[in-house]
């Protein structure tokens, strides 16, 4: 570690401590704790998550740190402090927001997420990527939730800081988020280290349902077993927590988590226009793919019995042609034809064998 890293390490520590105290002690921050209290963030988890405040002024951080002695270049390459647009100096990256200190496994802060208090854009502001923060490497709370991730042999993936919070308030210690990007390979790597399961928890519009069919694939190609928590109503779990209280959160959402076939038909469902033919039809088609490849007949029942109800055919009809599709599958399999993907996912790309759960021997 180069005696900058280090001392940026050291910044942003300092800065994690001034902005918590600013929060917490000052009239500065009297907004901000309102803000906060308003969303049902208490004092123990404002201590908890080092939760802070920047206030309104161009120069509280730049003071506080030249005070100290940092190199102020350094410090904005840090991402601490910007560049003066005109004439040189520097001022506070982050002012009048609410502040959250985003700590790399090992529990150092790396980085600041600021939340602005109300509407405004952008709504946080993060701070660049840096020799210290890594957005594709870094999950918020890892350092936190890493013992009960190891423990329970899984983990809870949100989509926001608010929902780690929440969730964590509520029970739920395995919760991490990734920062506001899409979930990475590496992401999913890190996970892996330390347990075999992760329940993606993402929001319940349809952005997070989106973003939960792309981390999916991604997660298990890591080799994580998934299952996906769906939160009706569009909330997000931050929301949800709020509006029906932890034990329902933890036995209704998250102990509920769907298999992701159960969680790509739902999906898929939401995705079509039912009452129509053409939605039926097309509706039907795409679930057939979902289903037709999977290894055990019992499942494959399951879901064609629901699928025949939901799309008002006949069990035997679809049965016939779930049947016909899995033997062209089937075939496709044999001759090595690895061009389609598509009934698979994209998963195996490059390999023969097909994923455990998926067509028999
Ligand atoms: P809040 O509850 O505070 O309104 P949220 O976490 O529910 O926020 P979402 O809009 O659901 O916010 O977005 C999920 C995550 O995406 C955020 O927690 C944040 O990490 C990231 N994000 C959202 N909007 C922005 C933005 N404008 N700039 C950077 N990151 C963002
Ligand atoms: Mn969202
Ligand atoms: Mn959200
Ligand atoms: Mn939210």
């Amino acid at each position: 570690q180069s005696p900058e890293v280090g001392r940026l390490l050291e910044a942003h520590e300092l800065s994690a401590k001034l902005y918590h105290f600013l929060l917490k002690n000052t009239e500065h921050g009297k907004e901000a704790m309102d803000y906060l209290r308003s969303r049902g963030i208490n004092d123990k988890m404002i201590d908890q998550f080092q939760i802070g405040y920047a206030p309104n002024r161009w120069d509280t951080l730049v003071q506080f740190l030249e005070k100290r002695g940092f190199d102020l270049g350094e410090m904005e390459k840090g991402g601490l402090l910007s560049a003066r647009q005109e004439g040189s100096g520097y001022v506070d990256r982050f002012r009048d927001r609410v502040m959250f200190p985003i700590a790399n496994r090992n529990g150092q802060v790396i980085a600041f997420a600021g939340r602005i208090m109300g509407e405004g854009q952008p709504k946080y502001l993060n701070s660049p990527e840096s020799r210290l923060f890594n957005k594709s490497r870094t999950l918020y709370n890892l350092n936190l939730a890493k013992t009960s991730i190891r423990k329970l042999r899984q983990s809870v993936l949100f989509e926001g800081y608010g929902d780690v919070i929440s969730a964590w308030e509520a029970g739920v210690q395995n919760g991490v988020a990734s920062m506001g990007t899409s979930l990475t390979e590496n992401h999913a790597l890190m996970l892996k280290g330390i347990c075999d399961e992760v329940i993606i928890c993402y929001d319940g519009d349809s952005a997070g349902q989106a973003a939960a069919m792309k981390s999916l694939p991604i997660l298990e190609q890591a080799g994580l077993h998934v299952k996906i928590a769906v939160i009706s109503g569009g909330l997000d779990p931050d929301d949800f927590i709020r509006r029906h209280g932890s034990d329902r959160f933890v036995h209704g959402v998250i102990e509920s988590a769907v298999s992701p076939v159960k969680f790509k038909l739902i999906y898929l469902k939401k995705n079509h226009i039912l009452l129509e033919e053409d939605g039926r039809i097309s509706y039907s088609r795409e679930a057939l793919k979902i289903i037709a490849p999977l290894a055990s007949p019992t499942e494959r029942e399951v879901y064609l019995r629901e699928l025949a109800s939901e799309v008002k055919v006949d069990y035997e009809t679809l049965k016939q042609e779930c049947n016909l599709m899995r033997q062209s599958m089937l075939k496709k399999q044999q001759v090595g034809d690895n061009n389609d993907n598509s009934w698979n996912n994209g998963r195996h790309k490059k390999v023969r064998v097909p994923a455990p759960n998926l067509l028999p021997a």
